[in-house]
């Protein structure tokens, strides 16, 4: 008898043939500008972390200081003995942060958007979807059971042409968009989405895990960046971007957050965060209102970088955010690209398929507040040096 589980040997050797198996990086020092990965000091153009917030002295000394008082564990999940102050204040801030009544905080975005979308809807509701929605959204919408109708990338008449239709229907309606779209770097056409939720009776529901600490006043999000304060139902974002820690949120109406207290499986199943995680990520917040250079320099380093990259002659596809991919084709190649640009001494990862579609994989590049001009010339170097070897340039 053959083992159970030898098609799984077989399926990782096939991705190994075509080329698309990846080995894990292995980061051996602080996420910053410059990190050392598998004993090479590197550019690091593969973080999520915006603003430099990972090493922030106020966030480290903010968490040093929360463990000295309150340990390193909260001993339960929220509803039986582990909200912490901490967490109702982190909740409190964030809430105040976005102009919302009420916030709840999850252990990572991810949960918070899977946790909220099967809470809020069942078998006989409809969820309207945009086809390139973060992997959370599309297990939350499963998890759900509610019926699926997907529409085109950023199509608001296809959108509110499938509200149009369920109208009559039973059941409850969800429309739901990345705020910023996490492979692509693009935004989300929200006042045109908003609009037609409105009129069709959705409930309007953003992710903006790329765009907290990006976009809008202080960082406030894609809401603020479009002045839709008060228009959108449900507002996810993360504390492990731009924030530099770790967790998701989601903001809203006061209704709305002890329902989710109620029914939202990782708030109910799953421990809450360490209180040094809390309060580092309450510190953050301080931060994001007291040093806003960091989003100037953020957006001047990305305005630099994809200017190098577009001069250079690489295809940065529709980027309008920090976010900036280099659009390759074959996984193969991005692959080989990704490896060939380390050796160069920059971090830039490959993805292709099945984070993106076939035939559109990319190398992804995100700048942050911290990388200096020199280091960005000296990645625009190897990009150009690479992109010329292989063919792209
Ligand atoms: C990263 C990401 C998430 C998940 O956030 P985590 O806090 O890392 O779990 C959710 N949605 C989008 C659009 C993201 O890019």
């Amino acid at each position: 008898m053959g083992k159970p589980l030898a098609y799984l040997h077989d399926q990782l050797e096939q991705w190994r043939r075509e080329g698309s198996y990846q080995r894990l990086r292995v980061l051996e020092s602080a996420s910053a500008a410059e990190s050392r990965f598998d004993g090479k000091d590197v550019i690091n153009l593969a973080s999520n972390n915006y603003l430099g917030l990972t090493t922030h002295p106020k966030l480290r000394e903010a968490a040093i200081e929360a463990t000295r008082k309150y340990g390193v564990g909260s001993g339960a999940v929220r509803t039986i003995s582990g909200t912490m102050s901490l967490h109702l204040r982190l909740e409190e801030r964030i809430a105040a942060f976005k102009h919302v009544e009420a916030c709840v905080v999850f252990q990572s975005g991810f949960a918070a958007n899977a946790g909220t979308v099967s809470a809020i809807l069942g078998p006989e509701d409809h969820i309207v979807s945009d086809e390139l929605n973060h992997a959370s959204i599309i297990d939350g919408c499963r998890l759900s059971r509610a019926k699926i109708h997907v529409f085109p990338h950023k199509n608001v008449a296809a959108a509110d042409q499938l509200l149009a239709q369920l109208e009559g229907a039973p059941g409850r309606k969800l429309l739901i968009t990345d705020g910023v779209f996490s492979m692509d770097g693009d935004i989300g056409p929200l006042p045109g989405l908003v609009e037609a939720a409105e009129k069709r009776g959705a409930i309007m529901m953003i992710d903006d895990a790329h765009s907290s600490g990006v976009l809008g006043r202080d960082g406030r999000g894609t809401v603020d960046h479009f002045g839709l304060h008060g228009r959108v139902d449900i507002q996810v974002g993360t504390l492990s971007k731009a924030i530099g820690v770790l967790g998701g949120y989601v903001c809203g109406s006061r209704d709305l957050i002890e329902f989710l207290y109620h029914r939202a499986r990782p708030f109910l199943f799953s421990t809450s965060h360490p209180p040094a995680v809390a309060a580092s990520c309450l510190a953050a917040f301080d931060v994001l209102e007291r040093e806003p250079e960091r989003i100037a320099a953020l957006w001047d380093n990305t305005r630099y970088f994809k200017a190098g990259l577009t001069a250079a002659g690489f295809d940065t596809g529709a980027s309008e955010t920090p976010i900036t991919p280099v659009m390759v084709g074959e996984a193969a190649l991005a692959h080989r690209l990704s490896r060939e640009l380390f050796e160069e001494g920059v971090l830039a990862t490959g993805i292709g398929f099945p984070t993106v579609p076939k035939g559109r994989a990319r190398v992804r590049t995100i700048v942050t507040a911290t990388h200096t001009k020199e280091e960005l010339d000296r990645a625009m170097e190897a990009f150009g040096k690479v992109g010329k070897r292989l063919g792209l340039i």
